[in-house]
């Protein structure tokens, strides 16, 4: 069965920054959950953050630019967190390999976690398109990365992971 990692506050642990979880009103979701598929993790707290914490935000470039050193990730007070935050998204692939996860579904929105949108580095609020430094590493690794209101893509590519998988093993491939 193919597991799917999932960021640790998306219906779980209130991690983020502000304390708070991300709930996930979904019948994927609770199907997931039932199986046993999900594999909770939280890149920021496993590099030390603690709860609460500053919103912290990409400044200057991309994820890929962070994980480049050519951008910098940035708490609201201007503390540098950006090794940090390489650390994290690190971490989030070596958990992601070793449980063999098919894919990942992470909160949008976030510095590590977002996958179609986060902040723009101004701590004003405004998002633009982007990525975090954790999302842009599972991708660059083959990793396909959703967010919480892609569950029904997700659900989809993995039902094809699935067939082609069986497939392949009735194949002998
Ligand atoms: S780093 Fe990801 S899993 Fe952790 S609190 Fe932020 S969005 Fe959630």
């Amino acid at each position: 069965m193919r597991k799917v990692l999932v960021s640790g506050c998306l219906q779980g642990q209130a991690l983020r920054y502000n304390a708070t979880h991300v709930p996930v009103n979904s019948l994927i979701w609770d199907r997931w959950s039932a199986e046993g598929r999900l594999v909770r993790f939280c890149p920021e707290i496993a590099v030390g953050f603690p709860v609460p914490r500053p919103p912290a935000e990409i400044v200057g470039g991309t994820a890929g630019d962070v994980l480049a050193g050519l951008a910098r990730v940035e708490e609201d007070t201007g503390t540098d967190v950006t090794s940090l935050f390489r650390l994290a998204a690190r971490r989030a692939l070596d958990r992601a390999v070793e449980a063999g996860v098919a894919l990942a579904v992470l909160v949008d929105g976030s510095p590590t976690c977002g996958s179609s949108v986060i902040y723009d580095g101004s701590f004003t609020g405004r998002t633009v398109p982007g990525r975090g430094v954790a999302a842009e590493e599972l991708l660059r690794h083959g990793i396909p990365v959703f967010h919480e209101g892609q569950l029904q893509q997700a659900a989809a590519m993995l039902v094809d992971l699935e067939q082609s998988g069986s497939a392949d093993a009735v194949s002998g491939r």
